[in-house]
């Protein structure tokens, strides 16, 4: 590893790489991760040293492929671990808690954690453009962070992403390219694009510095149950790196002697128009079939999912499962959550909600279990899902009168509670 506690690793093969913008082994083709001389790590750090840091990802900066020489200054990460009773109640769990990226710094989701370590990395090997193929979350994420670097962003998307994730990027002054044709189409294009431009893509030659980004979710949630972790964990997923890495975390921190040795069962959430992972885990195939995505979980309509494999492992060997649901049960977890919970997540988040309810309710996680669900990202960015479900209401003058006249009305006809919607659409 040279002076470095970290380089490239072949997932398959082992080989070794050094630290350079790839992603793929040149000996078998399969995937590069990042892998950490733990033996060097270990008596450098401990739980105090981390709890002494500023609150955010850095304070793991030893566990973070963070090249020498690079002092990042955005503070990303460290969000609430919000214990959630009424939520609890409403689906059967009585030791629920959510950890909430949809109030993530700088753009309100988990992707601002991935984009950081990459950014980092950017820097590190001389690239002035940073790029990178994005289902939204992504795009926000790379543009903004771009921008607070001084480098030039250009933006690969599949055309009919929401609104406010479009506006959401170009506001930052990125270069925008809208492709007709799914993440997937998008995805390969990029691959193409990276062999011909040096640019740096962060999902792409970049990945496997990208993804351990994601592994301070689990840091985070260890630390804030007090060095302990959950017995289940709920993830969504997309390409499914998310959740491979959450594991790595407890896997690491139980290998450096941070956290007491616990298994941990890991439950993958997925939308049913774009469930590949799910798919293949209730059909116990250890390989991915494509889909072609139709879902209003935009953020989680990958077909064809980079980390499928990987997930699929994950989850099985874990003891745990996977669930999707279907998108009018992506609405009502999305409503549930801000009802009970005053928390207002993207529809990435309502596939969670939705996916742990059936979970609890096929008995695959137990009402007494500590259960943590990811929300990943924030509502605001897919209003127009919930377009149709709130009427304007009419004006009233501002008389005490009218009022009193608009509350009787109101009585009269109070609307459906959203646990009674769910129980109907059963
Ligand atoms: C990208 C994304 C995910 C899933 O990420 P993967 O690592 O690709 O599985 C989950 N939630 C949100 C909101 C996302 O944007
Ligand atoms: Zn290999």
């Amino acid at each position: 590893m040279g002076t470095s506690t970290y380089e490239l690793r072949c997932r398959e093969c082992g080989t070794t790489f050094g630290n350079q913008p790839s992603s793929i082994c040149t000996n078998c083709f399969s995937p590069l991760e990042v892998t950490y001389d733990y033996d060097s790590i270990r008596p450098r750090i401990s739980r105090d040293l981390f709890a002494s840091r500023a609150p955010n990802i850095w304070r793991y900066r030893e566990l973070l492929p963070l090249p020498a020489g690079i002092e990042p200054s955005l503070p990303v990460g460290f969000t609430p671990l919000l214990s959630a009773p009424r939520l609890g109640e409403k689906i059967g769990s009585r030791k629920l808690l959510v950890k909430n990226d949809a109030v993530c710094l700088p753009t309100l989701s988990f992707k601002d954690r991935v984009v950081a370590v990459a950014i980092a990395n950017a820097r590190s090997f001389g690239f002035d453009t940073v790029a990178c193929s994005s289902t939204g979350n992504l795009a926000n994420a790379v543009a903004a962070q771009a921008a607070r670097a001084g480098l030039k962003a250009w933006i690969f998307i599949p055309s009919d992403l929401e609104p406010a994730k479009i506006l959401g990027t170009q506001v930052f002054g990125a270069e925008l390219v809208r492709i007709n044709g799914s993440y997937d189409h998008v995805n390969r294009l990029c691959s193409q694009i990276a062999d011909e431009h040096r640019w740096g893509f962060v999902n792409v030659n970049l990945r496997p510095y990208y993804a351990e980004g994601s592994k301070t979710v689990g840091y985070e949630i260890a630390e804030q149950l007090g060095w302990r972790l959950p017995d289940n964990i709920v993830v969504p997923m997309a390409g499914g790196s998310l959740i491979t890495k959450i594991k790595k975390a407890f896997d690491e921190l139980i290998l450096l002697g941070l956290v007491d040795p616990k298994p941990v069962k890991f439950f993958g959430a997925q939308a049913t128009g774009c469930s590949p992972i799910s798919t293949a885990v209730k059909q116990y195939n250890t390989e991915i079939e494509p889909q072609r995505p139709k879902t209003i979980a935009r953020s989680l309509a990958i077909g064809n999912p980079a980390d499928g494999h990987y997930a699929i492992k994950a989850i099985s060997k874990s003891g745990g499962w996977s669930e999707d649901v279907s998108d009018p049960e992506v609405i009502s977890g999305i409503q549930l959550l801000a009802e009970t919970e005053g928390i207002f997540t993207e529809t990435a988040g309502g596939v969670t909600v939705g996916c742990a309810r059936k979970l609890i309710h096929h008995d695959r996680i137990l009402p007494d279990e500590t259960t943590v669900l990811c929300i990943t990202g924030n509502g605001l960015k897919t209003t127009d899902v919930l377009a149709d479900k709130y009427q304007a209401e009419v004006p009233i003058a501002p008389k005490l009168s009218e009022f009193e006249a608009y509350l009787a009305s109101k009585s009269a006809a109070l609307p459906a509670t959203v646990e009674e919607t769910v129980n109907a659409s059963r």
